[in-house]
């Protein structure tokens, strides 16, 4: 589906870099949001073309139309929902905190007057200065700058989404980083559109269909091992 776009082909928007739901490997993007549209949009007979941009951009371009559907492990959230539209959760997530692996830090409550490095836009921005105000934050539109940032003793901690730390601590992170505190749990990724598109009901049904057929199993295995 993703050669020959035409003009009339749905302009589907991912994060560029968000382990391992979207990343680049040999050029190309993989990962279980994308390998999760592309059995939608085999399901429900749609054509499209990806759209890798930073996290930032995807919910103003849903807002603006420039963008007819995005998957970006976007959690949703009320606030997002008066002005974008979700589809059926489809991923259960949370925050975490990732450290060098000698740090002290265990909690939120390390993490007061410390400098957290913090993807813009995202919903670890507001925990932070809802539930640690005196943390110093480092913005970066890409985490994986994030991540180097601690890699090189530049920031005490980097907090992100769960399954992205996680997944980085074990493939990248070379023993020099670990995952602590879990702060939060219970947040649930959607795939999000346009206010009022059509395409909402026919994406929640062919999701609903993945589900029912073990497509949807298959792939959560590939990505994040058998479900406890
Ligand atoms: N789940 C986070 C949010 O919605 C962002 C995830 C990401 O970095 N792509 O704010």
């Amino acid at each position: 589906p993703m050669t020959q776009a035409s003009a009339k082909d749905l302009v589907v928007a991912t994060d560029t870099a968000f382990v391992p739901f979207e990343f680049k490997q040999n050029g190309k993007y993989t990962g279980f949001d994308i390998q999760l549209w592309e059995a939608i949009a085999k399901q429900a007979g749609l054509k499209y073309r990806l759209q890798p941009m930073d996290f930032n951009g995807i919910i103003p371009g849903l807002q603006t139309r420039n963008v007819d559907v995005a998957l970006a492990g976007i959690t949703i959230r009320e606030d997002r929902a008066k002005v974008i539209d979700f589809s059926e959760p489809y991923y259960e997530s949370g925050l975490a905190i990732l450290v060098a692996s000698d740090s002290p830090i265990q909690t939120a409550k390390d993490l007061e007057g410390k400098t957290v490095a913090v993807k813009i836009g995202t919903a670890t921005v507001d925990y932070m200065k809802a539930n640690v105000p005196s943390a110093k934050l480092k913005l970066f539109p890409n985490i994986d700058n994030a991540f180097l940032e601690l890699a090189t003793g530049r920031v005490d901690a980097v907090v992100h989404d769960t399954p992205n730390v996680q997944y980085y601590a074990k493939t990248a992170g070379n023993g020099k980083v670990k995952v602590v505190g879990s702060l939060k749990s219970g947040d649930f990724y959607g795939i999000a559109f346009p206010k009022g598109s059509e395409l909402v009901p026919v994406v929640n049904k062919a999701l609903s269909e993945l589900k029912s057929n073990g497509t949807y199993d298959k792939l959560y295995e590939t990505w994040f091992g058998k479900k406890a």
